[in-house]
């Protein structure tokens, strides 16, 4: 069993923690806080072992009555690898307490791509990060990119991609963040981040990519334009794309009009906590004229990164290949790319 440790339990990390738990060959070591607050709370309820992240505020756990298992050095060394899933900036700030510690560790897409020895995607570049120290799984967008990209540059070669993201302006609990009422150019600037970040997983790929913010907190949406090397058949994009795992092709018979009824299947279907862990690309709006395709897809920028957080686990330590460790983390959380 590889011995996983969580630092940071929010929305990233309660969800990886719950996906690390599911696989049959890893197990949680524990989970590190900086606070008793809610979290701390769905991880006790969880039964998992709770860390202080910030040794000063050890005594808090204690006063709201939640038992500690030690400092998050503690769970750094018991750990074979860890899942550092801070807020952004926080896991470059951690790195060198992992190294000190010989520990392997995962960093998220908040952080720069100059901290970790590596970018990853589980459908782009499994094989690159076996061994690394540190590694970042890029953000909810990238990933969202990179998966689409992959089978699109295989079959048909990509001259030049152009991705407009409209991006949620935060997730349902950030009460903090917006736009309230507005629609945000995000950076003004044109390209966004995201192309330069797509270029740490595909350093070779022509992308430009647009960001905007709307007041949205359920998923982002990207409207994509490739010019392909080739001039494919729409349906043959369509078959292509549904034969992905983290790829659900939306037949237009579902009826799923927006991210509202995505998620709202996704509770039906009994996903915890709703998520959507597969980019979803609304089948009809899978147009190719000569050889530019155009689609829409809908990323959910709480949960995509989960599964490709599980991968990385075994893509660092090596101990299996791409194509099983992504057939054994979709079979352990139920990822079918279908939603059903
Ligand atoms: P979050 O704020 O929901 O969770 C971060 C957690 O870490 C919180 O519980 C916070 O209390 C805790 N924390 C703060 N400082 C800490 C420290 N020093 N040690 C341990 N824990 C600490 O943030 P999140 O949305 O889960 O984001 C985490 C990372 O994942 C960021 O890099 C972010 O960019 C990336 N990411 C977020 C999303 C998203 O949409 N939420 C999607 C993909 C990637």
């Amino acid at each position: 069993m590889i011995r996983v440790g969580i630092n940071g339990y929010g929305t990233i990390g309660k969800r990886v923690a719950a996906a690390v738990r599911a696989q049959p060959d890893m197990e949680v070591v524990g989970v590190a806080k900086t606070r008793p607050n809610h979290e701390a709370a769905t991880a006790v309820a969880e039964g998992f072992d709770l860390y202080a992240a910030i040794e000063e505020r050890r005594p808090r756990f204690a006063e709201a009555g939640i038992k500690v298992a030690g400092g998050v050095e503690d769970l750094v060394a018991a750990s074979e690898i860890v899942v550092d899933a801070c807020p952004s900036g926080v896991g470059a700030e951690n790195a060198a307490m992992y190294r000190e510690h010989d520990t392997p560790a995962l960093l998220q897409g908040g952080e720069d791509a100059e901290v970790v020895d590596g970018s990853f995607v589980a459908r782009a570049n499994y094989d690159a990060v076996a061994g690394a120290d540190l590694v970042r799984v890029v953000s909810c967008n990238t990933t969202g990119l990179a998966r689409l990209i992959a089978p699109l540059r295989e079959a048909y070669g990509i001259e030049k991609l152009r991705a407009t993201l409209v991006r949620r302006g935060g997730d349902p609990a950030q009460s903090s963040r917006g736009p309230i009422n507005d629609i945000l150019p995000d950076p003004v600037a044109i390209p966004s981040h995201h192309g330069p970040d797509v270029n740490t997983i595909y350093p070779d790929l022509d992308i430009d990519t647009l960001g905007l913010k709307v007041p949205a907190t359920l998923m982002h949406t990207h409207s994509i334009n490739v010019t392909l090397e080739s001039s494919p058949e729409a349906d043959a994009v369509r078959d292509l794309l549904a034969a992905e795992s983290r790829l659900f092709v939306i037949p237009k018979w579902l009826g799923l009009d927006g991210a509202g009824a995505i998620r709202e299947l996704a509770g039906d279907a009994g996903r915890p906590r709703a998520d959507v862990w597969e980019n979803c690309i609304w089948g009809e709006s899978i147009t190719v004229e000569d050889r530019d395709l155009y689609l829409f897809q809908a990323v959910h920028q709480e949960s995509d990164v989960v599964p490709e957080n599980v991968d990385a686990v075994r893509a660092v330590l090596d101990t299996a290949s791409g194509p099983e460790s992504v057939r054994r983390t979709n079979r352990a959380i139920g990822l079918d790319g279908d939603l059903g």
